[in-house]
């Protein structure tokens, strides 16, 4: 199908139907494309795959948008007025707190030699223009499912830790752990991203919602709370405090 069907089918009775809505928390996607009707394209597709998304046409503004949406996957086009996809696919790289995300960049036709450079640069993958947006989605689960494939499951494990998502249990061994909604939430997303170091502020965002106004130091009492919940007597504390930068969970732990 040409981006012009679709654009026309968008314009469809079918587009004001809600998206569909998923008992887990649903993962987000950063559009990095100047090309407006395709990034209104991708909007509209990934949307109604479930995911949230935000957009943006600049790579100086991608940049500032990867802390402060903390994405699940970025979604990168190669050409760029400011700052390139390529650039900015290598200023990700090397931050400690983005070197894992996933990226898939979005290439013209025939740059095969940028292709190769883009995968050497440290995209997980890439879809060349004219591309269907069916192949697309097909292409970001795939990723998503390889590098994140927390995101997809019903039950999350964590060494002894164990979430059962369907059932709203979480376990320690034989042991039962009794968690609030806040700290349920907070274990989801660190279990989510094992071993990704958070800011207060970003836990802010996914676990409490940036539409609320939330001092910092609350997800210190969260936390503190979770760890308590997790932690008996001599056991290994599976919550690792980064000074200065945020909580993650321990990648010893799994040791
Ligand atoms: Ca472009």
């Amino acid at each position: 199908m040409t981006l012009n069907m679709e654009m026309d089918r968008m314009k469809s009775p079918a587009m004001v139907e809600a998206p569909t809505r998923r008992t887990t928390m649903k993962p987000t996607v950063l559009v990095v494309e100047d090309e407006e009707a395709l990034s209104t394209l991708l909007r509209y597709n990934l949307e109604k795959e479930g995911y949230n998304v935000v957009t943006t046409a600049d790579g100086e503004e991608a940049s500032l948008l990867v802390r402060e949406c903390n994405p699940d996957l970025v979604l990168l086009d190669w050409m760029l007025p400011s700052l390139s996809g390529i650039e900015l696919c290598r200023r990700l790289r090397t931050r400690t707190e983005t070197r894992n995300l996933p990226i898939v960049m979005i290439t013209a036709r025939g740059e095969e030699a940028d292709r190769i450079r883009g995968l050497d640069t440290g995209a997980d993958d890439y879809i060349t223009k004219p591309f269907s947006t069916t192949e697309l989605m097909a292409r970001i689960r795939a990723v998503l499912r390889r590098i994140r494939p927390a995101l997809a499951e019903d039950v999350l494990t964590f060494g002894e830790v164990v979430m059962d998502r369907t059932a709203h249990r979480v376990r320690r061994g034989e042991r039962e752990v009794q968690l609030g909604p806040t700290e349920y939430r907070l274990l989801e997303h660190l279990m989510q991203n094992p071993g990704r170091v958070f800011s207060r502020a970003q836990l802010l965002d996914s676990v409490w919602g940036s539409d609320v106004y939330v001092e910092a130091r609350t997800v210190d009492v969260h936390i503190g709370r979770l760890r308590k919940a997790l932690v008996v007597g001599n056991e290994a504390d599976p919550i690792r405090t980064v000074r200065a930068a945020g909580y993650a969970l321990d990648e010893q732990f799994m040791n």
